[in-house]
């Protein structure tokens, strides 16, 4: 189906942007990667009656890692998979390179991918582990945005209409740290049916020093799972501890059934998700190289 009518606009700069949304009013929005906004158009879920493209920016889209990784909001999903800066961090790589189909990768943003706050993207889940924070410019000036408070609802973040993500930017981790994120699709180009995201750094005996844990598509945001997080505290990371955590994430999980699957099977995936994805981190923490891909079945 063809999207509804719309006047299409081209911002030379984020200013200009900022304030061409203020005067278009609410019926506009800005225009990304296309990849979440079109197909809504295109089901007319979305009716916007001007776009304005962001994608002729100049200095929109890079990756920076000195002191802190900072990612442009327009930088493609593709980008951060094959960056050696982003590899810094290696629970990024886990995520942009399972993100869909190469196509989706090579448009789709991460800024865009934040604002759209859909409960089952990706980058949620993942950039709440690292604690990454949001920068963003309105019509009020910047703000930053701790990632934890941005992410409200399903599809609802902490901007206000008018207002840009300009840039996310991701702490590098301390020696002995590491994170994975393993997430279950049914095939590349859909999204997840659930996901776990770790982040965490090991003391010299490599006893847990601290840990975050996040869960992707099985509540309404990105959830977090405390009881796991406490379990892990200072403690060795054994065969026991790793089934009090799936337990700790199965009791946490809220699923829904769907098309994906039942609520139950969801809820079982997590905690093997969950087990896979520490035992990757723990690994990667202790210096050692691990590829890390997502399950499909
Ligand atoms: C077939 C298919 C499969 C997909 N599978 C996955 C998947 O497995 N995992 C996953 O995470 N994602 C998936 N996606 C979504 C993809 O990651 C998109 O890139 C992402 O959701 C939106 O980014 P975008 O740049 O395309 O934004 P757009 O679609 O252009 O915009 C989305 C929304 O964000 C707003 N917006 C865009 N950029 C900004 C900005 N800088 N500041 C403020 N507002 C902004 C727009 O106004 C719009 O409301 C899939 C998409 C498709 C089409």
């Amino acid at each position: 189906m063809y999207p509804g009518a719309f006047a299409y606009h081209r911002a030379k700069s984020y200013s200009e942007a900022v304030s061409q949304l203020s005067e278009l009013g609410e019926d506009a929005k800005f225009l990304a990667g296309g990849q979440s906004l079109i197909p809504l158009m295109k089901l007319r879920l979305s009716t916007p009656r001007h776009l304005d493209d962001l994608n002729f920016i100049p200095e929109t889209s890079y990756i920076h890692g000195n002191g802190a990784l900072r990612i442009g909001a327009l930088t493609r999903h593709s980008q951060i998979a094959a960056s050696p800066d982003a590899a810094q961090v290696p629970i990024l790589r886990d995520c942009a390179t399972g993100i869909a189909d190469p196509q989706v990768r090579h448009m789709g943003t991460i800024g865009g991918s934040l604002a759209e706050a859909d409960p089952t993207g990706d980058w949620a889940p993942v950039l709440l582990a690292t604690g990454a924070t949001v920068k963003t410019l309105g019509a009020s000036g910047e703000r930053s945005i701790d990632i934890s408070e941005f992410i409200l609802d399903a599809f609802h973040s902490a901007l206000q209409h008018g207002e840009l993500v300009t840039e996310i930017a991701v702490p590098l981790p301390n020696k002995r740290s590491g994170g994975a994120y393993i997430a279950l699709k049914r095939c590349a180009p859909v999204y997840a049916s659930a996901s776990v995201a770790v982040q965490l750094a090991l003391h010299d005996d490599d006893s847990c020093k601290d840990a975050r844990i996040y869960l992707g598509v099985l509540g309404l945001t990105a959830t977090r799972v405390p009881a796991a997080e406490e379990a892990l505290q200072d403690r060795q990371i054994d065969a026991g501890l790793l089934q009090t955590v799936r337990e700790a994430v199965m009791d946490t999980a809220e699923p829904t059934s769907d098309m994906r699957g039942s609520a139950d099977y969801k809820r079982e995936v997590a905690g093997t998700l969950a087990k896979l994805a520490l035992q990757a981190a723990v690994r990667r923490a202790r210096g050692e190289h691990v590829e890390v891909t997502h399950l499909y079945a």
